[in-house]
C-alpha cells in the first residue's frame, strides 16, 4: 500500500471550516487505499491565538531576550496546538488518527536553535502507527536533538518535515496544501492574476523559494530532489491539480529549456532589504577580508555582493542594518547604509545563456520609472534591487515584459507562431 505526506499549512488548519476541508483531502487519499501522514503548521498567521508569530510576540513581551532553545520550546506548541486539533477533526469526520510531536515521529536535528538542521529520520514508531491503519498527524516545524532538546526548523519549516518525512517514507508523493491553488508566476498578492505553472523542476522551484516565494521553504524541495520524491503543491480550499514538482528529465530526457515560448519562469520578490555601501579608494585590502568576517562573526548574512576597485556594495535584511552598521563603524570605516529596498528576481531555466534578457529587465524597469540600484545574476536568475515604494510595479511590470500575464508582447509573439 503506499504512502502519502499531505502538508497543511497556516491558513489551512486556522478555522473549524478549514479544517473540514483538510478532513476531506484526508479521507479521499485514505479511500483511494493510500496509508496517509498528514503534517500540520501552528494555526493561523500574526495575531491568530496559536500562530507562530503570536506565541513569539508573547514571550517578547515579557522579557526581549528569551534563549533561542526556550524559544523553540514554546513555538514548537503551536504546531503541537494544531495537530491535536486537527487529528481531533479527523476523528469527528470517522478517520481513525494519532498525534505524534516531531521528535516521537524521529526526526533528529542537530541543536542549532531556531533554524536546526535534520540528522536523520527514524521512522520505525511512525511505520507501526500506520500499519495499524491509523492516519498519523505530526506536529510540523520541530524536531529533537540526540539529548532530548526540542528544536525549530526556520520559518515555513513545517514544509521540510513533510519532505523529510516523505523522503524517510518512501512516499509516493508529498502533498502541500496551501491557501493559493499552486505555484504561481508571481506572488499572487502582488500580481492578482499571475497564473499557476502546472509542471515544474526541482532546481526552478529551489530557486524561486531562495528568491522569496515562499510557497514552499527551499530545504523541503533539497531534501526532496536528494531522493526524487515528487512534491505537488495544491490548495486546500479548491478543487485543482496544482504545481507538480519532479526533476527536468522525463523518460530520461531533459525538458525543453524554454517552455511555453517564455525564458522566464517567474517573478520573485523579497521586501526589507538595507543596501550598504562603502568606497574601496577608503579601505585597506586587508580589511576588506576584515569586514566580511566581522559581520559573519555577529550572524550577519549578506547577499547580492559586489566588490570591486571602486566600491564595495551588498544588502543584508533591514532588521539587522543597525547591527551591521555598528560593527563596519567599529572597524574605524565609514559606510552609507540605505534602508528600505527589495529585491525583485527573474527566475527561469529558460534564460540560461539567452542573449537579451538583462536588456529587457531594464528597459521594462525604465518604462516604469524605476531606478536599478544594484543587480546579481546566476545561470537562471537576475535579481534587481529597486526601493521598496517601487517593489509592486517592478514585479508587475518584469511579469509583463516577460510574457507571463498573458497581455505582453512576448505572449502575443507566442499566439502567433
Ligand atoms: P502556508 O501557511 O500554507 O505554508 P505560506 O504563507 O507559507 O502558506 O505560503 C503561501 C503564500 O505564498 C501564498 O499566500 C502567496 O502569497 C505566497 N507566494 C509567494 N510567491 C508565490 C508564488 N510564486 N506562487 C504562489 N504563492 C506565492
Ligand atoms: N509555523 C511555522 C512558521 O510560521 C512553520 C510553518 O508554518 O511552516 O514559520
Ligand atoms: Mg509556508
Amino acid at each position: 500500500m503506499g504512502i502519502i505526506v499531505q502538508k497543511f499549512g497556516g491558513t489551512s488548519v486556522v478555522t473549524q471550516e478549514a479544517r473540514c476541508r483538510v478532513a476531506e483531502h484526508v479521507a479521499s487519499a485514505v479511500n483511494s487505499g493510500k496509508q496517509c501522514v498528514v503534517v500540520v503548521s501552528a494555526m493561523g498567521r500574526a495575531g491568530d491565538p496559536y500562530a507562530t508569530d503570536t506565541l513569539i510576540n508573547l514571550a517578547r513581551q515579557v522579557y526581549e531576550d528569551t534563549s533561542a532553545r526556550e524559544m523553540d520550546l514554546l513555538i514548537s506548541c503551536g504546531e503541537i496546538i494544531s495537530s491535536v486539533i486537527v487529528a481531533n477533526t479527523l476523528k469527528a469526520h470517522g478517520i481513525d488518527s494519532m498525534v505524534l510531536s516531531g521528535g516521537q515521529a524521529g526526526i533528529i536535528t542537530d541543536s542549532n536553535f531556531g533554524n536546526a538542521q535534520i540528522i536523520r529520520v527514524e521512522p520505525d514508531h511512525l511505520l507501526r502507527h500506520l500499519s495499524e491503519g491509523k492516519v498519523v498527524v505530526v506536529a510540523g516545524f520541530q524536531g529533537v536533538t540526540e539529548s532530548g532538546d526540542i528544536t525549530t526548523l526556520g520559518r515555513g519549516g513545517s514544509d521540510t518535515t513533510a519532505a523529510a518525512l516523505g523522503v524517510a517514507l518512501g512516499a509516493e508523493v508529498v502533498e502541500i496544501y496551501t491557501d493559493v491553488d499552486g505555484v504561481k508566476t508571481a506572488d499572487p498578492r502582488l500580481v492578482p492574476d499571475a497564473s499557476t505553472i502546472d509542471r515544474m523542476s526541482y532546481e526552478e522551484i529551489c530557486q524561486m523559494a531562495h528568491e522569496g516565494a515562499r510557497v514552499i521553504h527551499p530545504r523541503a524541495v533539497e531534501i526532496a530532489m536528494r531522493r526524487n520524491v515528487p512534491l505537488r503543491v495544491k490548495c486546500t480550499f479548491k478543487e485543482s491539480p496544482g504545481t507538480l514538482i519532479t526533476y527536468s528529465f522525463e523518460a530520461g530526457r531533459p525538458w525543453p529549456s524554454v517552455r511555453n515560448g517564455r525564458p522566464v519562469t517567474a517573478v520573485t520578490h523579497i521586501p526589507n532589504l538595507a543596501r550598504v555601501k562603502l568606497l574601496t579608494s577608503e579601505i585597506p585590502q586587508e580589511l576588506e577580508f576584515e569586514l566580511f568576517r566581522s559581520l559573519a562573526d555577529v550572524g550577519i548574512s549578506v547577499d547580492m555582493i559586489n566588490v570591486s576597485p571602486e566600491a564595495i556594495a551588498f544588502v543584508v535584511s533591514e532588521s539587522v542594518a543597525d547591527r551591521a552598521e555598528r560593527t563596519i563603524r567599529a572597524l574605524g570605516l565609514e559606510v552609507s547604509i540605505c534602508r528600505g529596498c527589495a529585491k525583485v528576481s527573474i527566475v527561469g531555466s529558460g534564460m540560461r545563456g539567452l542573449p537579451g534578457v538583462m536588456a529587457r529587465l531594464l528597459q521594462a524597469m525604465k518604462d516604469a520609472g524605476i531606478r536599478v540600484l544594484q543587480t546579481a545574476d546566476s545561470h537562471v536568475t537576475i535579481s534587481c534591487l529597486v526601493k521598496i515604494e517601487n517593489l509592486e510595479l517592478a514585479v508587475r511590470a518584469l511579469h509583463s515584459a516577460f510574457g507571463l500575464d498573458n497581455k505582453s508582447p512576448l505572449a502575443e509573439e507566442k499566439k502567433g507562431e
